[in-house]
């Protein structure tokens, strides 16, 4: 039987990586190393996380009329991902991301919207119905503001709970805050959004109660390997993550929200739901990569039930 449906709004990015021994001077050309290219995209990973994970799950997206556009929906299928609503733009490419990492492990990106810019308040209107009859929408910040705000109203309005986000970091308006029900930002977003530096866990509670005051009912600031500071209506606590070898954390943020959304559409209490989404974010780091690290249902559950949860 399938679950309660989701809806995963977001972007869609191929991923150009590439070492280089230090990052190049304006005018210099040098050689790097390991390329590779892998899908990526907040939208498309956490649609991916939710997938893998088991949530009765669909995409509104978009992606180029290209070769890779085409692979892109594929792996997204074999995801268990709806992909009726990921639109082929003529004309356009699929979005893209040029990565750049120095010996240090810095990176520096340049970023093509592409098909993503497509995603705009006239396009999301053809998939109104299935986000009023959706029980949650889950939105990153990489797709067009306006097209985020309108999703956040219209789903407010018919009872389909809004989870954003709030990636990459940027400040936001007040009417887009009173029409958020989750909120899950990492230390430097929380920082952006509440001019508030998150250092001590008296900062995470004082950050949490700026965003209640404008109108979100649940804060999760997560905090890399400590875990999460998770509040509701003003009451927050520490939820301690899991200790493992951590080999990259690219794409842990986009994992925890997977799991987080779809431990909650499964009947998970807050707190529980964080531990799942603990777990398969902690799983996620012990691989490489965004949606290659994304563990599935069954391995999460083993964890947890390894750690005694
Ligand atoms: P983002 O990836 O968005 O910057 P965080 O770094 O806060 O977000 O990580 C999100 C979640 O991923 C954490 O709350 C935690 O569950 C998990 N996580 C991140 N880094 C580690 C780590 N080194 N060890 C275990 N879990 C981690």
């Amino acid at each position: 039987m399938k679950g309660k449906k989701l809806i995963v709004l977001g972007s869609v990015n191929v991923d150009h990586i590439l070492n280089v021994p230090a990052f190049p001077q304006p005018g210099e050309t040098l050689s790097g190393s390991n390329y590779q290219i892998s899908f990526g995209g907040k939208g498309a990973n956490q649609a991916v996380a939710a997938g893998r994970l088991g949530a009765n799950i669909q995409f509104i997206a978009a992606v180029g009329n290209d070769q890779l556009g085409k692979q892109i929906k594929q792996q997204l299928q074999e995801d268990n991902i709806e992909t009726c609503s990921v639109s082929t733009i003529n004309g356009e490419n699929t979005g893209v991301a040029l990565i750049l990492v120095n010996q240090q492990g810095e990176n520096q990106i340049a970023i093509y919207a592409g098909a993503n810019s497509a995603v705009t308040p006239e396009y999301l209107l053809e998939f109104k119905d299935d986000i009023i009859h959706a029980d949650a929408i889950l939105m990153q910040l990489e797709t067009p503001l306006a097209t985020i705000k309108q999703a956040a109203k219209l789903a407010k309005a018919h009872n389909t709970q809004v989870i954003l986000n709030p990636a990459p970091a940027q400040k936001l308006s007040d009417d887009l805050l009173k029409h958020i029900d989750i909120i899950t930002p990492n230390e430097t977003e929380a920082e952006h959004l509440t001019g508030i530096k998150i250092v001590t866990e008296q900062d995470a509670h004082h950050a949490a109660n700026v965003l209640h005051d404008k109108g979100v009912t649940t804060v999760i600031i997560t905090l890399g390997s400590k875990g999460a500071w998770v509040s509701s209506s003003g009451v927050g606590e520490l939820v301690a993550g899991f200790k493992v070898d951590a080999v990259d954390t690219i794409g842990a943020g986009d994992t925890f929200n997977g799991m987080l959304v779809t431990a909650l559409l499964d009947g998970k209490r807050l707190n529980e739901a964080v531990i799942s989404a603990h777990a398969a974010a902690a799983l996620s780091v012990t691989k490489p990569g965004a949606q290659t690290s994304v563990p599935t249902r069954k391995q999460v559950d083993e964890f947890l039930q390894l750690q005694g949860k």
